[in-house]
């Protein structure tokens, strides 16, 4: 029996990176999830399987875009219908695209305020009745160092992870007294895929060792000039899921090496 056994996790973007991170803690300590993402519909399944096979939990597969609220809610739906409830909702899908404000294409500010900020208002939307009525639930967004302080060219990221946390801080006042707590984590550089396969170009264009592009490029900002790895948020995500964190709540928490301390 793990701490979280009977419960039910719904990770929005778990077929990569952090989020898959998320899914697989969870489902470890014994939740059933619901998985959602974009990807290879072989690979997920894959993915999905083996949740199933490695924690003996059940896991289902929501394809919901998180650009279309009705999607968004069908997700949430899928959860109760499949497990009988959603107790914890985790808003983690995202994109980044990097440009000079005055450049920044319309369609992809939009996007990232769709994916990375208003995904999180219809999701927590759609689950937090059931989490009322229940009198209990947690609700973790992955925000992001950018949450805290800003860094150029990425004005839409940066507008959406501040926003973000003033969601959490909202949301977590609103439930305070229902049992139902709202954090958000806000991790600086992960090492995730997709960082990783940023190597190679980069050591290419600038002439540098893969050492120079971690240390002197992605890691200039942290501190520790160590990446975050996506087991140590979703360590964290578990500990904020347990009876020692019923009293976080509405709170900010970096996982940064650093970077939001200079
Ligand atoms: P990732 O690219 O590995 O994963 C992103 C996930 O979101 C994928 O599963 C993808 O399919 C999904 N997704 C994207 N658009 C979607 C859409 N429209 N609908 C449904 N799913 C969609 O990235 P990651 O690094 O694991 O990032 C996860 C979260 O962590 C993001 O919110 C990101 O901003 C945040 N974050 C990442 C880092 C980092 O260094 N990697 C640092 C701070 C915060």
């Amino acid at each position: 029996m793990g701490t979280l056994s009977g419960k039910t996790a719904v990770v929005t973007g778990s077929t990569s990176g952090i989020g898959l991170a998320y899914a697989r803690a969870f489902a470890g300590a014994g939740a059933n999830v619901v998985i959602n993402g974009f990807g290879a519909p072989a690979d997920i399944e894959k993915e999905r399987a083996a949740i199933e096979k490695d924690f003996g939990v059940k896991a289902v597969y929501s394809p919901a875009d998180m650009t279309k609220p009705d999607e968004i809610a069908g997700m949430v739906a899928l959860g109760e219908k499949t497990f009988g409830a959603v107790d914890i909702l985790v808003n983690n899908a995202g994109i980044q695209f990097v440009s000079p404000v005055e450049e920044f294409p319309i369609d992809k500010w939009n996007a990232i305020i769709a994916i990375n900020l208003s995904s999180a208002f219809h999701g927590i939307r759609a689950a937090v009745p059931g989490m009322k009525k229940r009198g209990w639930g947690r609700i973790i967004n992955t925000a992001s160092a950018h949450s805290l302080v800003a860094s150029p060219f990425k004005s839409a990221y940066v507008a959406a992870k501040h926003g973000i946390a003033g969601l959490t801080k909202t949301v977590a006042l609103e439930l305070a007294t229902h049992k139902v707590t709202c954090n958000c984590i806000s991790p600086g550089y992960v090492w995730t895929p997709l960082v990783e396969r940023q190597i190679p170009d980069t050591m290419k264009t600038r002439n540098m060792t893969k050492e120079q592009v971690i240390n002197d490029v992605m890691l200039d900002a942290q501190p520790t000039k160590e990446f975050v790895t996506p087991e140590q948020v979703a360590a964290f995500a578990l500990f904020l899921c347990g009876d020692d964190a019923a009293q976080i709540t509405g709170a900010n928490l970096s996982i940064d090496g650093g970077w939001t301390a200079a």
